[in-house]
């Protein structure tokens, strides 16, 4: 029996399901979990001493590449003072300075300590500043395990066949209106019959978690436009675009500025935090400047802080990280494309930056029904096939995964090899 067998079998007798977050249980792709040991740039290394390339990079954080030398010192000068505090620190100032001045549509900001804690919070302000009731979101997007997001929700959510959780109230799902995702006219029917109701509208303004959906043309801007005339919040949720897909996030390459923003684990460089800002006018309405109430122990954590203040600052001052992406994403899928043509098969990919899915399915794929349609038993042998050669990818169909610049065009020649060996081997 391997190590990572041996740690599961103990983890589910005392975690439910062997797991503290459900994709991490390989349910979709079968398979026991591999149990993470440590890593370090471009590598993972497991339990049992395989080493891997790394495609998930923490869900999104390690644009730096694991343990990146900034983020670790930056950690290890911070553990010097303590760990929290509870009380306010010059770190957090520095911190909400930085943000504000790198993504244009913040103006004041709220640190908290995930994305899921954003996405709640955030609508509850949109709730408390509106004083409406309704959200509408899209089919297929994540936006965390808070009750009014898990309807038609993405991600683990999808991946373990429950987009509609048991335990949300009925309450709270009548509140909550989906529309599928690139659809603006099903969004302008919703706002029509629900007129003066919608307090806001949330979307990964790139989708993440249904595998990598891209905005149709016209559709953000006419989200935008819809928000205005009838006064709803836009949200762009950028737990995971946010910082990765440019300096600013994916508000940096479109001219759509949300009214909101939701910001997650990138912003700590890999430490459990989570961010949501915007409009002054918004903002102000959370307590103690407004009445909107939102707290947190460990929020604006110091050690938190000093990672992300290090790794965000980095991203600022040197724009060609994002060169280097677009160059190692541009390679790899124009790889991928030759390995499918070859194999005889067209599978989708859908590329923005440094996130990508590879669809079993000849697409394309633009919203929910359409990744539904994707090869699910296929994903999952590849997926093995792809773990056997020392590749680590998403263990689901519906997720992105997020290359670094610790990967070298070296990395890369791997990852294809193993793609070209891997689908030789699930299609004979
Ligand atoms: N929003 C989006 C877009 C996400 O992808 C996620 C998680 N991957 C969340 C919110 C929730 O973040 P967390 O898991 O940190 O609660």
């Amino acid at each position: 029996m391997t190590q990572s067998e041996q740690l599961f079998q103990q983890a589910r007798q005392v975690i439910p399901g062997g797991v503290n977050s459900p994709v991490r249980a390989f349910r979709a792709v079968g398979g026991n979990p591999v149990f993470i040991k440590s890593a370090k740039g471009a590598y993972l290394h497991d339990e049992d001493g395989n080493r891997y390339i790394e495609l998930i990079n923490s869900w999104g954080p390690m644009i730096l590449g694991h343990a990146h030398e900034l983020v670790e010192k930056a950690v290890s000068d911070a553990i010097q003072h303590s760990f929290s505090f509870g009380a306010p620190t010059r770190r957090e100032v520095e911190m909400a300075e930085l943000i504000v001045s790198m993504v244009p549509s913040i103006e004041k900001v709220r640190m908290v300590n995930s994305g899921t804690e954003a996405t709640m919070s955030a609508i509850r302000v949109a709730r408390g500043f509106t004083g409406r009731d309704k959200i509408i979101k899209f089919e297929g997007c994540y936006h965390g395990h808070g009750d009014s997001f898990l309807i038609a929700a993405g991600s683990g959510a999808v991946t373990m066949g429950v987009p509609d959780s048991p335990g949300v109230t009925k309450g709270v799902a009548q509140d909550t209106l989906t529309a599928p995702y690139n659809d603006l006219e099903a969004v302008r029917r919703l706002a029509e019959a629900n007129k003066g109701q919608i307090a806001a509208i949330i979307l990964e303004a790139v989708a993440g978690n249904m595998g990598l959906v891209l905005p149709a043309e016209g559709f953000i801007e006419g989200l935008r436009a819809l928000c205005d005339a009838e006064g709803i919040v836009l949200i762009f949720d950028e737990v995971m675009t946010g910082f990765r897909l440019s300096a600013s996030g994916f508000q940096g390459i479109t001219n759509v500025k949300p009214d909101l923003t939701t910001l997650g684990k990138i912003i700590g460089g890999g430490m459990p935090v989570g961010a949501y800002g915007g409009r002054d006018d918004i903002m102000n309405c959370v307590s103690p400047a407004g009445p909107v109430y939102q707290a947190g122990t460990l929020s604006g954590n110091p050690i938190a802080m000093a990672a992300g203040y290090a790794m965000l600052s980095h991203l600022k001052d040197h724009p060609e990280v994002y060169t280097t992406l677009e160059a190692t994403g541009t390679r790899l899928e124009a790889g991928l494309r030759a390995a499918n043509a070859k194999a005889g098969k067209h599978y989708t990919i859908n590329r923005i930056g440094s996130m990508y899915t590879l669809f079993f399915n000849e697409g394309p794929v633009t919203d929910f029904e359409t990744a539904k349609a994707s090869d699910l038993k296929l994903f999952g042998a590849y997926f093995q096939a792809m773990l056997k050669r020392g590749i680590y990818l998403a263990p689901s169909q519906f997720e992105s995964l997020f290359l670094s610049t610790a990967l070298t065009p070296e990395h890369v020649d791997a990852i294809l090899a193993a793609h070209e060996q891997s689908l030789a081997e699930i299609l004979a």
